[in-house]
């Protein structure tokens, strides 16, 4: 099998997730006492989190880039960045290594279009939700809609991802909060809300709602598990 190189720390609990995620999914395929090979890389997201809010996406593209090079040469067959917002910076990361990226939206993307959604809801942080990087590349590639909540509603959801989830506090009062949000983009006409924010299936699984979730944590899990045992099946 391939081994799979992940930059993480971005949050902490959502690489908890990808790494239980991985393993689940390789022991599935390949039954017994099969797990994954992965080198995990992960940063310290005090840091990451002061450049994101002062804008300096050249110094993060920088600290990334370094990162996927020392997976790079610790021998792995390809990266996953572990995070959706760092995504944009994933063609400096791409662009350092001549081992690919495997993108977080390619994969959710290809996994809408499978399930012929069309129209779909997406909250993640403000970068990912207000920037182009990541729904542009929906949208153009895929020929998705992509419809996000309200500027209130984007403020709610981005301050509990970095107060509340990426410190593992699970609050049922944010819980309503992203319920009554997501509801709302279904009424809006999305046939499926993207989770476009590794921490958000800490709090809102598919049971709170009726409009089918796209849990980009275990999408790109399962992305990497495929890549890895390719050759194989
Ligand atoms: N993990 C989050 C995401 O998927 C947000 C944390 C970060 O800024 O990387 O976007």
């Amino acid at each position: 099998m391939k081994t799979i190189g992940i930059i993480g720390g971005m949050s902490w609990e959502s690489s908890a997730l990808y790494y239980k995620n991985i393993n689940e999914l390789t022991k599935q395929k390949l039954g017994g006492l099969h797990s994954a090979k992965i080198v995990l890389s992960s940063v310290d997201f005090a840091e990451i989190e002061r450049l994101q809010h002062q804008g300096d996406w050249l110094q993060l593209g920088e600290i990334l880039a370094a990162e996927a090079k020392r997976l790079e040469q610790a021998q792995v067959d390809f990266i996953l960045i572990a995070t959706n917002t760092m995504h944009k910076v994933a063609d400096v990361v791409q662009n350092a290594v001549k081992i690919p990226l495997l993108h977080i939206a390619d994969a959710t993307a290809k996994e809408l279009v499978k399930q012929k959604h069309q129209k779909v809801g997406f909250i993640g942080t403000r970068y990912s939700m207000e920037e182009d990087f990541y729904i542009k590349r929906l949208e153009e590639q895929y020929g998705l809609e992509v419809i996000t909540p309200s500027e209130q509603d984007r403020d709610d959801i981005h301050r509990i991802i970095y107060e509340e989830l990426c410190l593992g506090k699970i609050l049922p009062e944010s819980r309503e909060i992203y319920i009554d949000i997501v509801n709302q983009l279904q009424a809006a006409g999305a046939e499926a809300v993207i989770e476009g924010c590794t921490e958000i299936t800490l709090l809102l699984k598919q049971k709170h709602v009726t409009v089918p979730l796209f849990d980009t944590t275990y999408i790109h899990a399962k992305a990497a598990v495929d890549e890895a045992l390719k050759t194989l099946f």
